[in-house]
């Protein structure tokens, strides 16, 4: 039996075969999907073949820039060193972060859960690290950083002579074999293995044909791993049900004060969304003479050197996204508390949040921009580009975002408005009330 991450609605599920892809019987989400191949080799080989790119180009240049004789030469690190050196630290972190450590982290990650499913005894903290995998995942934008990447370059080579470096390549050949390495990967692979049956009396729930369903309330679901618990008695939304015996992961019925948390975040970004966009986020300095440019008249610029899909997609990353995530985030949350929603406005709204959270992480390209360019450009009175306050809003709405929605849980929509409710009546009808521990669960019945 599976839950629905994004309607919460329990449903047995028959074992899927090579290829299928299982969705969600009310919403329509995808809930999982099991792989042709579940073979470890091939995600392997894109892993280490990713490791190896990404070490070279930790070393390799990107790209050069001269400006009357001058030469200047930049690598990842360069953006980052050059964002901290004029003062702006966070955004020198966020920066190194997202576009050198994340994939390097991530890919170790990787390679170990790899190593630890070949295994015939897959070790222990195989688990945690899936776990985490998946939450860091998200936060490495090698893809964001390519866009980033010719995004600057489009910018300068009118301006100057720009050369692009084998660096380039490598990065976007890194892309590639990321997003190979993403689709060959099955997580399901890991859940299934031998070793990590979990260990008896936990009430784990298994489907079996023609066994009544448990009530809702009675039932929960590992968010990280997705196995699937019943307990005795009801379970309170929030409450802390100890770690799950599959993935170590604390259980809990829905995420945790996600409306108050959510619209923390939202209420901050929007705020900060106004500064972003009227400052100026970097200035361009020549002779002396600073230009300062906000986000908006950077698309103007680019639509004006006919590099119109360009312009768009920066238009549509920087300000765009932003507002539309605050919109439909705002919109699931009015849902949410208004109490009463139809079945195809709920699945709408469920579907946008998929939508919301894919998204988010595109608006990074001005900010991966600007890091770059302030890098490349350091040629004193002559030619410089200097980062502006307008970049720190700009970062903190793009993290803030990414954040709220990180946090929202779409099934609070889906138990506002009634539709996981059967509970209530259940336990009006003589079931138990109050919390229940782990231990209260019934015992697991092969
Ligand atoms: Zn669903
Ligand atoms: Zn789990």
């Amino acid at each position: 039996m599976h839950e629905c991450a994004a309607c919460g609605l329990f449903q047995h599920v028959p074992a899927l075969k090579p290829g299928h892809v299982l969705t969600c019987a009310r919403c329509g989400e995808t809930m999982g999907r099991q792989r042709k191949t579940s073979e470890i080799g091939g995600p392997l080989a894109f892993c280490l073949s990713s490791l190896a790119l990404y070490i070279v180009l930790l070393v390799s240049p990107l790209m050069t820039l001269n400006v009357y004789g001058r030469e200047n030469m930049v690598s990842l690190m360069s953006g980052p060193v050059e964002m901290a050196r004029q003062g702006f630290g966070a955004i020198a972190i966020l920066v190194a972060l997202a576009s050198v450590l994340m994939p390097g982290i991530v890919l170790v990650c990787m390679a170990l859960i790899l190593y630890g499913a070949s295994r015939v005894e897959m070790p222990l903290w195989v688990r945690p690290l899936m776990a985490w995998y998946e939450r860091l995942r998200p936060w490495s934008m090698i893809e964001v950083y390519v866009i980033g990447v010719l995004v600057a370059y489009t910018k300068l080579v009118d301006l100057a002579l720009v050369t692009l470096q084998p660096g380039v390549f490598l990065l976007g050949a890194l892309m590639v074999l990321m997003a190979a390495m993403d689709s060959t990967f099955d997580a399901e692979m890991i859940w299934r293995h031998r070793s990590v049956a979990p260990r008896h009396g936990l009430g784990v729930y298994r489907a079996a044909a023609g066994r009544p369903m448990p009530p809702e309330k009675h039932m929960l679901s590992c968010h990280a791993c997705g196995l699937t618990f019943v307990a005795r008695s009801s379970v309170n939304d929030e409450s802390d049900m100890g770690d799950c015996p599959r993935c170590g992961q604390i259980l809990r019925r829905r995420k945790r004060n996600s409306l108050q948390a959510a619209m923390c975040f939202l209420i901050a970004a929007f705020i900060f969304y106004i500064p972003a966009n009227l400052l100026p986020v970097m200035a361009f300095v020549k002779m002396g003479h600073g230009q300062p440019s906000t986000i908006i008249s950077g698309v103007i610029q680019l639509w004006e050197a006919n590099l119109y899909f360009l312009a768009l997609l920066v238009l549509f990353a920087s300000i765009t996204v932003p507002v539309l995530k605050v919109i439909l985030l705002a919109l699931m949350m009015a849902c949410e508390c208004r109490g009463k929603a139809t079945l195809a406005s709920l699945r709408r709204l469920t579907r946008l949040y998929k939508v919301v959270v894919f998204i988010g992480r595109w608006s990074m390209i001005d900010v991966f921009m600007i890091s770059i360019l302030a890098a490349v450009v350091r040629f004193g009175f002559m030619a410089s580009v200097m980062a502006e306050l307008g970049v720190v809003f700009f970062a903190m709405v793009v993290v803030l975002t990414i954040f709220a929605a990180d946090l929202y849980d779409p099934r609070r929509m889906w138990d506002a408005a009634g539709y996981n409710q059967e509970v209530l009546d259940f336990s009006r009808k003589g079931g138990e009330a109050g919390t229940s521990e782990l231990q209260d669960m019934e015992p697991e019945k092969a």
